[in-house]
């Protein structure tokens, strides 16, 4: 026993020995990140002054600069929990996002229409993308882009992409379009009602409300244009719908993928047809019956071959390249169509316990809070410390523990209330 407890002792000794050795070399690194700072400074105020922005600019801008570590922290951050689509698209489009949607349609319809005309957009693609990004304006990101990309930079992350984005930062401020206290937004740099990274705005931000200034963070008119001109960009075709869910025979085994395009009557002697149910989708149908059967379309699957299916057009594409994932492209898509009367999803998500609005998060919230754990705010929005309490939860409730604020997990604690 005294034999264990001098093992124990010596390991402790060892220990305290390396957490003081750890700290001397995190000191150091540290006291080396500040000189290494500083001269990255020194080498980005001579690529600024080459570049054509003033040295004004660039002093006023970075002056007394320091390194955001928690920007580093997010940009090293691999999620503990992976999220599957149904989570992410029951969270994006829910009741909730499409009733703000269609009022936000209705306040902004002359502006919306005037950019459906002028870029050929549809306007409920605009809108969808808003709501995506920022939540019509609501969550825009609060970290100050001047901070973050010059802290990603001189910690040597993605340098030249990184450093790009901070010299268009530079750029919009010299301009004078935007104040410098409200270029903030996300850890990455993206910014303003529709999340634009500094280098888009520049190539694709555009005046709407005539005052002179491209402002996408204040003015939601040049929000709106901005998008519209992006999509248009992007390869939008006026009057395409985006695509359509379809089925597919259950044998089938032949071509799928967003980059494998073929006619529609090609997809269509494969067996793949509009799902039933469509017919309610008005809009959308309508729009799908008129194109001719040449049409090129891919045939996905965003949750693999047990899930729904769409067949997709350029249109589809263009709102890819504003987030190049299918789950993203889907959710904009998705959110427009339903915003225009169309039905959900008609096939089910390969899973037994689907996702949840943000009604029903904020319930999931709200129970646990009740519960004793520490959730924060019931906000809807599920980070770190919700998922850690759902764990626990499930962990005394004698449930599979994932994490996840699904369906089985909502029931699980109106149960547990109504018990207690
Ligand atoms: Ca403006």
């Amino acid at each position: 026993m005294k034999l264990i407890l001098k093992i124990l002792d010596a390991r402790l000794d060892a220990l305290r020995c390396f957490g003081a050795l750890m700290l001397m070399v995190s000191m150091l690194a540290t006291q080396a990140y500040a000189q290494n700072f500083d001269s990255c400074i020194a080498s980005l105020r001579q690529t600024a002054l080459s570049q054509g922005i003033n040295a004004n600019t660039f002093d006023q801008a970075l002056k007394g600069v320091e390194p955001d570590p928690d920007v580093i922290k997010s940009y090293e951050y691999q999620p503990e929990f992976r999220t599957p689509i149904w989570d992410y698209i029951s969270g994006l489009v829910d009741q909730e996002r499409v009733e703000d949607g269609r009022a936000q349609l209705s306040k902004w319809e002359r502006v919306l229409a005037r950019a459906e005309q002028e870029f050929g957009v549809d306007r409920y693609a605009i809108v969808a993308v808003w709501g995506v990004e920022s939540n019509f304006g609501n969550i825009k990101g609060k970290r100050d882009l001047v901070r973050s990309l010059t802290t990603l930079v001189c910690a040597n992350k993605r340098e030249a992409f990184f450093r790009g984005e901070l010299m268009a930062t530079l750029r919009i401020l010299q301009s004078g379009d935007i104040a410098a206290e409200h270029l903030v937004g996300s850890w990455a740099g993206a910014f303003g009602q529709t999340q634009f990274m500094p280098t888009t705005y520049q190539r694709l931000a555009i005046d709407f409300d005539g005052d002179g200034r491209r402002d996408i963070v204040n003015s939601i008119p040049d929000a709106i244009g901005s998008t519209a001109n992006f999509l248009k960009k992007a390869g939008w075709l006026a009057g395409e719908p985006w695509g359509y869910e379809v089925s597919v025979p259950g044998n089938y085994a032949g071509p799928s993928g967003r980059k494998t395009k073929q006619a529609i009557a090609k997809w269509t002697s494969l067996g793949i047809k509009p799902v039933s149910g469509q017919d309610k989708m008005s809009a959308q149908t309508s729009l799908a019956r008129k194109l001719p059967d040449t049409t090129q379309a891919a045939l996905i699957f965003p949750a693999g071959s047990g899930g729904p299916a769409f067949l997709v057009f350029r249109n589809f594409d263009a709102i890819y390249s504003y987030n190049a994932a299918e789950s993203y492209a889907l959710s904009i898509a998705h959110l427009a169509d339903r915003m225009k009367g169309g039905v959900a999803i008609q096939a089910h998500w390969p899973t037994d316990d689907p996702g949840t609005s943000r009604a029903e998060r904020r319930e999931i919230q709200r129970l646990l809070l009740a519960r004793g754990y520490d959730v924060g705010d019931a906000d809807g929005l599920i980070g770190t410390n919700t998922r850690h309490a759902i764990s626990d939860f499930q962990k005394s409730a004698d449930l599979p523990v994932d994490g996840r604020a699904g369906q089985k997990v909502l029931s699980a604690l109106r149960q547990a209330k109504q018990n207690n």
